[in-house]
């Protein structure tokens, strides 16, 4: 079988992976030399390698698999829609059983006067959709001049062309001449940044208050919308003081700005909440990833009434669409999903149980002699390497990202069994939710172990 010749020939396998397999975001003369780890199985939090390796999934593949592998009424649920009716479009006045129980499921879940949904095949598609319809909304209301859409330097919104612009990675910004027109960007929440001398919370407004010298230096008359993560994920798990979202929408309401909360990280429960941004009430809200837990793909966007009722109200077609809209697959994948998420209590567990229990268990790794600090916010975690810790008072000397300490450190985490992410200083998790206390003593003690061997 297929597995059996994994199993016993990795090195075929890595040879065909380099001679045709070109791979997101890699160094390909790199991962030539050393060759690609081969994963071939996944059980609850636990992956396998062809070499028979068991490695602790840190990250929940790439923060997506928020109920853990091997989940079998998910397969069973894909199963029996492939069966039934694997495949039809909701383009010419059709649509499924699946994509509409799905729509309504997250109108359920989803803030108040959330009743709509548009579904992509993954995070960038939902957001090209939004900057389509964002600029479709104000072009409806009359205002055909507020098509900007500011975002933040350092975020990760996506690989497509509107993605990756919204995003702040200059890494990607300067391959292929991006951004794209129309989208600005203004400084990141890091209050381990730019925070010196301030409380976290006056960072937090000042942090905000980036957006609206921005908005004044474009003209309000210009700017369409402000998107961002609730906690920035792909950055580095920079999690804002609790001062900035509702300054952000205070600012936001002040000039008739849209807002867009990108939770295709943190949706689903995993900082607590069905929808981190509930609080701060946003106008659209971009998910993917926990949505199916990463079985099948699957994205979309979640529209509140006030860019619905003009969209739907104004009448006429809004010419955006994918082939993969509504896939009945996809929706009955994330009916089950979202099925299991509710039935184990998943959100709450991460509210009251093993959110506060990681806090205090990931926290210790403070006391580490090269880790400054080590924070958490529901089921996503970072924590910064420093030197010459003990001379630092509260902000650390960081290690030079260019000294590649991050990769030493991920290379140890791989050889110790688990699986987490380095972004230039700082070493990031997002653990599936499933994780018991015993399994996050036990991811702990592995990332301690890979600390030490970093030392
Ligand atoms: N938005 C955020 C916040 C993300 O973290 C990601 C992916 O990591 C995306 C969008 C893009 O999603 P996808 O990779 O499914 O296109």
């Amino acid at each position: 079988s297929d597995r059996e010749t994994i199993m016993t020939d990795t090195k075929t396998i890595q040879q065909q992976d380099h001679a045709h397999y070109l791979h997101p975001f890699t160094d390909h003369q790199a991962l030539g030399r050393k060759g690609a780890r081969v994963m071939v199985r996944g059980e609850g939090i636990y992956l396998w390698d062809s070499e028979g390796n068991k490695i602790l999934d840190g990250m929940s593949g790439l923060w997506c698999v928020a109920v853990g592998y091997g989940r079998t009424s998910i397969s069973k649920a894909v199963y029996e829609q492939m069966e039934t009716l694997p495949f039809y479009n909701s383009f010419f006045n059709t649509t499924n059983v699946p994509a509409v129980r799905l729509a309504a499921r997250l109108s359920q879940l989803a803030p108040e006067g959330f009743n709509h949904v548009f579904f992509t095949g993954s995070g960038s598609e939902a957001n090209d959709t939004n900057v389509r319809m964002v600029r479709r909304y104000w072009d409806l209301m009359g205002f055909k001049e507020r098509h900007v859409i500011i975002s933040r330097h350092n975020s990760y919104h996506g690989s497509t062309m509107a993605g990756a612009s919204l995003g702040g990675m200059s890494g990607m910004h300067e391959q292929g001449g991006l951004p794209i027109p129309g989208i600005v960007h203004i400084g990141q929440p890091n209050y381990y940044d730019d925070g010196v001398g301030l409380t976290p919370d006056e960072f937090g407004l000042r942090a905000a208050s980036w957006l609206e010298a921005k908005i004044l230096e474009v003209g309000p008359d210009k700017v369409a919308a402000f998107i961002g993560e609730p906690v920035q994920g792909a950055g580095g798990v920079i999690i804002p003081p609790d001062s900035y979202w509702p300054e952000i929408r205070r600012i936001c309401d002040k000039y008739g700005i849209l807002l867009i909360a990108d939770e295709v990280i943190t949706g689903f429960g995993r900082l607590g909440r069905w929808f981190a941004s509930e609080p701060y009430k946003p106008d659209l809200i971009t998910f993917a990833k926990g949505v199916t837990s990463g079985y099948v793909p699957l994205g979309g966007v979640l529209v509140g009434s006030r860019v619905a009722d003009v969209l739907i109200g104004q009448g006429g077609d809004f010419n955006h669409g994918f082939t993969y809209s509504g896939h009945p697959v996809a929706c009955a994948a994330a009916l089950e999903n979202l099925r299991i998420i509710e039935d184990e209590g998943l959100v709450e567990r991460v509210a009251n149980d093993t959110g506060p229990y990681l806090k205090h268990a990931f926290g210790a790794l403070a006391d580490h002699a090269l880790v400054g600090t080590a924070e958490t916010c529901g089921f996503v975690a970072g924590l910064n390497l420093v030197k010459r810790k003990a001379e630092n008072v509260h902000y650390q000397v960081r290690f030079d990202p260019a000294l590649g300490v991050g990769m030493l450190c991920r290379a140890h985490m791989f050889n110790t069994g688990i699986i987490m992410r380095a972004v230039g200083d700082r070493m990031i998790i997002a653990p599936p939710l499933v994780m018991t206390h015993a399994q996050i003593d036990e991811m702990v003690a592995l990332i301690r172990r890979a600390l030490d061997l970093t030392l």
